[in-house]
């Protein structure tokens, strides 16, 4: 017998690896239309394990993963994480929760229970199926620092009634559940405590201050200066976070991680960087500072280096330039999206798959 696959149909994905049984895996990420959960999605798709994605597009988006739906190794499912949630998986890569501060802000309740319930849900099901569990923890568990640059035995500072206590506060109880799974049950765990991280498919109304300040630069628009720009961070590139994540995932360390890039600068010498890299003529605007804002952050990345030989490669202004043009493009598409009544596009060729 003979069938005929016209070649467009095995060229419709971006490739992937072929895995024997034995090392294939049932991957879930929640969150994963997200961000930092799309890009973790190609690379374990590219892989060539099974990857659920599950997401209830609160600041993820469909577009996100749109190069995967239909692949016989992908699925992805509407679903909020505070509801449980009953699947067969080996492992559980957790990251569903609003992570930029006007997202998390927007309703503080949704995110208290995102992280908590939604947390003890995945939990409930990695306990359940005998899956492990890495959950994308934050720096901010350790607040406003007192430590610097923060290592992993550094408890934290956080304010439990601020604006930002319902993230701080949540994570950090995710956390403890991961633990007292980990000792009450037996579940496997590995907490990513994840520092600042940049790159494409940050949402355009995301508000973190990578993207804030790429989009002002881009509009010729004012950068806006949280307060007087003195506070640092330090910002890893997606594709490091990535790759940090997966070695964890796969390592026998069960105590938290710090994955982040140790290279500090001040918000305004971010803010005078950016505008070089894109020759533009914007303004540097200080408005007034925001509440609770940690004033210093740096991760001390010797626990990962040498427990997983993993350290960021890419260095800032190579990553800042990827996101740069994404950006740029994101820009033209926006444009592309008004409406403005244009000729009707020429069809393409029979066979060939339409990119618009
Ligand atoms: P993001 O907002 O792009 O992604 C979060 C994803 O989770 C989105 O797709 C969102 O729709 C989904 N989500 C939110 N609530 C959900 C719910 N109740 N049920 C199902 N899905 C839900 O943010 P990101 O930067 O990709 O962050 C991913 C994870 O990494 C988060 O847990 C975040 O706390 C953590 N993290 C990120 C950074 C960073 O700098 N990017 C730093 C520290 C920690
Ligand atoms: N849970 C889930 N999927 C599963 C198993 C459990 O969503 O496959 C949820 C379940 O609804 C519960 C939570 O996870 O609210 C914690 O589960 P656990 O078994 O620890 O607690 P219990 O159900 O005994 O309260
Ligand atoms: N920030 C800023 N302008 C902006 C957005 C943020 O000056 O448009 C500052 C913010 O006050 C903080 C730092 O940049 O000091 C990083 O903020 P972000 O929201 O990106 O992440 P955080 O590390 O605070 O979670």
């Amino acid at each position: 017998l003979f069938f005929y696959i016209p070649s467009f149909f095995s060229q419709k994905y971006p490739p992937v690896k072929f895995l024997s049984e034995k090392d294939r895996k049932r991957i879930l990420i929640t969150g994963g239309a997200g961000f930092v959960g799309s890009h973790l999605t190609d690379k374990l798709m590219m892989d060539g394990h099974e990857v659920t994605v599950v997401d209830n597009f609160f600041t993820g988006r469909k577009r996100n993963v749109e190069h995967w739906i239909g692949h016989e190794n992908f699925e992805l499912i509407n679903h909020d994480v505070v509801e449980p949630l009953y699947i067969e998986v080996d492992q559980i890569y957790h990251l569903a929760s609003p992570a930029s501060p006007p997202n998390y802000m927007y309703n503080p309740i949704k995110t208290l229970k995102t992280n908590t319930i939604g947390t003890l849900n995945m939990l409930g099901l990695a306990k359940r199926v005998g899956a492990r569990l890495l959950l994308a923890s934050t720096s901010e568990v350790y607040g406003d620092p007192e430590v610097h640059p923060q290592n992993e035995e550094y408890w934290g500072h956080v304010n439990p009634i601020g604006p930002r206590a319902c993230y701080d506060e949540g994570k950090r109880v995710a956390e403890t559940m991961c633990y007292a799974y980990m000792k009450q049950e037996g579940v496997e765990v590995r907490v990513a405590r994840i520092f600042n991280t940049f790159g494409s498919r940050m949402h355009m109304n995301d508000g973190r201050v990578v993207s804030n300040f790429i989009l002002q630069a881009l509009q010729g628009e004012p950068l806006t200066v949280y307060g007087t720009g003195s506070q640092t961070r330090a910002f890893q590139y997606v594709s490091d976070l990535v790759n940090g994540l997966v070695l964890l995932m796969n390592s026998n360390i069960s105590s938290p991680v710090n994955l982040g890039n140790p290279e500090e600068h001040t918000i305004l010498e971010f803010a005078r960087l950016i505008k070089s890299l894109v020759v533009s003529q914007s303004q540097i605007q200080f408005l007034s500072e925001a509440q609770d804002d940690p004033q210093r952050r740096r991760p001390d990345i010797r626990k990962a280096r040498m427990m997983l030989g993993w350290e960021p490669v890419v260095p800032l202004e190579e990553g800042l330039n990827k996101t740069i043009q994404y950006f740029s493009r994101e820009l033209e598409h926006q444009a592309n999206n008004q409406y403005i009544p244009k000729p009707k596009a020429a069809r393409m060729k029979k066979g060939r798959p339409r990119h618009n």
